[in-house]
């Protein structure tokens, strides 16, 4: 390599703490040789150990930086009037190749115009070599590598989620195209996972935003930690991550890669010493998979996460064609809704509530329905997410009512007997400022007991804004309406919570009692429920009651009032008078309907109550 030498201080590579590499591309012997010894002089100075490589031509120089160790080279002190690189060539070769590597140029004297226009070219310093010594060399390659430093400590902060420190948003957009293409090459899959994390919302409602940010941090640390250092992780915003899982030999590796993410989840065990229970639902899109490029594939994991959310908590779903048939099925559902809402095709199916006892029935909950044009029953859990989504909900959910009133009120005028009705109430229609006033005048316009209804509402009503859920709470019951909680002990309920609201009925979610006879620890959680509850002077409700042994064990605990299958499905408001002018007793399951030989007089009374 002719002119070319390779002159350490201590005769070793140099790569580690404290060490460094710089290049000196110059063609002049005499300035060569002076750089390379206020290198080493410099860097002693400083403690530091300075490998020099020299070089006398660009070429060279390139030669050496090729030979070298990846990102091994520190800095490079370049002359700018080469033998083979006139002006600002050798520069921008260096800079193209090497633009990491921070260049230090070396001018004549009265060269600083020059020096400067070098600096637009990217120099990162410009020394003049007759002033060339150790300390001031010395120095100017700190600064260079400092600013390298804090550059490189941008482009990271540009690409991080500040919160949680893994990739934002953008650098995981950003990472995906290459990745997949990275796929095709190799020939081995990657996938998309996108995890939510189930009911965050009312955690950060209820614990508060810092307790919630606490929770972030820790997922995305316990994801990073289930994950392979190839794999890449990100947070989408709010509670929602995604993994881009790589190198992947099968799909099925995908599944286990969510399974372990779910389960790392699953074991946060307390956030800022508070126990906490949570878990995760995880969509998965793979790739190759017929995805033109990397936006349709996130498209795909996003509506596969939605999918799983739909199946409950802790769920993970992959994407397949059939998530399309669904998404058109929705559309459709929807657009038909839109056509369908002011007609009787929305309609109320009334379920009994039974006193626990006799068996008689108390009350019964109005269940929406749709018959849609072609004769099929929609049921609620499709359409009512729906007509949420869309902000129909406040109009659906007036429209149930008035049909509850009117029911009523038909009823009433022809000697039917009645029992007060349960609507069911969605959060969003609740926080409605004007939904007491509706509700209450759909009552007084037909003259009715406000005392013949009752809501139902969850939980989650009351999370983000307690005193405005309180202050129209209260204002129905002050006119009479009865409030119930629904689902009770699925959401994040608080003591205070109870005591502080205008309620009247715990109906206890259908898992308690799904649960009850196989699970020994249910028991005792609703026993102190229900005695918490005769305390504080409300009545209970075990809903989803399908069985004799349940109702044995119900009653057995103290509970109030049942409601499920063993006494009666759902059954039409003519069913209903007819349960009720029959006595009101339910006795079995599965059965409602006219007993044999009722008389005609109740038939003529139920169809007047029913309008016909
Ligand atoms: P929910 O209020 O918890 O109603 C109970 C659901 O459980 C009903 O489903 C009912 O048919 C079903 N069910 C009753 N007994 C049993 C049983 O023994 N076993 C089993 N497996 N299920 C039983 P449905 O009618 O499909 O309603 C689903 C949900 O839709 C309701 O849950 C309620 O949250 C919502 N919903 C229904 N009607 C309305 C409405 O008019 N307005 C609003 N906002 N939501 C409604
Ligand atoms: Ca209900
Ligand atoms: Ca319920």
């Amino acid at each position: 390599m002719g002119d070319v030498q390779q002159a350490s201080g201590g005769g070793q590579a140099s790569s580690g703490h404290g060490e460094f590499s710089v290049l000196v591309i110059e063609d002049n012997p005499g300035d060569r040789r002076l750089a390379e010894l206020a290198l080493t002089a410099g860097a002693e100075g400083t403690g530091a150990f300075c490998e020099v490589l020299l070089a006398g031509t660009l070429e060279e120089g390139l030669q050496l930086l090729a030979t070298a160790e990846r990102n091994a080279m520190h800095a490079i002190l370049l002359d700018l009037g080469l033998p083979d690189a006139a002006g600002f060539d050798g520069l921008q070769r260096l800079k193209s190749l090497y633009p990491d590597i921070p260049v230090i140029i070396l001018t004549g004297q009265n060269e600083e115009a020059v020096a400067i226009s070098a600096l637009k070219f990217g120099a990162a310093d410009y020394l003049e070599k007759d002033e060339i010594r150790p300390r001031s060399l010395w120095r100017s390659i700190g600064y260079a590598l400092e600013r390298k430093k804090l550059e490189a400590e941008l482009v990271y902060l540009a690409a991080t989620d500040p919160l949680t420190m893994v990739k934002n948003r953008r650098a995981l957009l950003e990472a995906l195209p290459l990745i997949m293409e990275n796929a095709l090459r190799s020939e081995l899959h990657c996938a998309v996972l996108i995890i939510d994390i189930d009911n965050f919302k009312q955690i950060n409602d209820l614990l508060g935003h810092s307790t919630g940010d606490e929770l972030l941090l820790t997922v995305a640390s316990r994801i990073s930690d289930a994950i392979r250092q190839t794999d890449v992780v990100g947070r989408l915003g709010g509670d929602e991550f995604a993994v881009i899982a790589t190198n992947l030999k099968s799909p099925e590796g995908a599944i286990e890669i969510a399974e372990k993410i779910t389960q790392a989840i699953a074991a946060v065990p307390e956030i800022n010493g508070r126990p906490i229970e949570i878990s995760s639902s995880v969509g998965i899109a793979l790739f190759p998979s017929g995805v033109e490029n990397s936006d349709e594939l996130l498209t795909h994991a996003d509506l596969a996460m939605y999918k799983a959310k739909k199946e409950g908590r802790a769920s993970i779903c992959l994407y397949d064609e059939s998530l399309h048939h669904e998404l058109r099925r929705r559309l459709l559902l929807k657009r038909a809704m839109v056509s369908d809402m002011a007609t009787p095709g929305f309609y109320l199916d009334y379920q009994p509530i039974v006193d626990c006892k006799t068996h008689e029935i108390v009350s019964a909950e109005g269940l929406a329905r749709w018959r849609t044009r072609d004769g099929k029953i929609v049921m609620p859990a499709e359409f009512i997410p729906i007509a949420e989504e869309n902000g129909w909900i406040a109009d659906l959910g007036m429209r149930m009512i008035e049909q509850a009133c009117e029911f009523m009120s038909r009823s009433l005028s022809t000697g039917v007997p009645v029992v007060p009705i349960s609507i069911n109430v969605s959060p969003i229609q609740c926080k409605d400022k004007g939904f007491p006033g509706e509700f209450t005048r759909a009552i007084e316009r037909r003259g009715l007991s406000p005392t013949l209804f009752n809501i139902e509402i969850t939980e989650s009503t009351f999370m983000q804004d307690i005193d405005g859920a309180r202050r129209g709470l209260e204002a129905l019951m002050h006119v009479g309406i009865g409030i119930h909680i629904d689902d009770f002990g699925t959401g994040y309920s608080s003591l205070s919570l109870l005591r502080d609201l205008p309620l009247k009925h715990l109906k206890l979610d259908r898992s308690f009692v799904s649960r009850l006879a196989e699970d020994l620890g249910t028991r005792p959680i609703m026993e102190a429920i229900i005695d918490l509850a005769r305390k504080l002077e409300f009545k209970t409700v075990a809903e989803g009651v399908e069985t004799a042994e349940q109702v044995k064990l119900l009653t057995e605990i103290g509970i109030d009032y049942l409601q499920g299958y063993y006494f009666s499905r759902p059954i039409s408001a003519a069913k209903l008078c007819e349960e009720l002018v029959m006595g009101g007793v339910v006795r079995n399951g599965y059965g409602l309907g006219l007993e044999a030989g009722h008389d005609m007089d109740n038939a003529d009374k139920i169809s007047r109550a029913l309008g016909r």
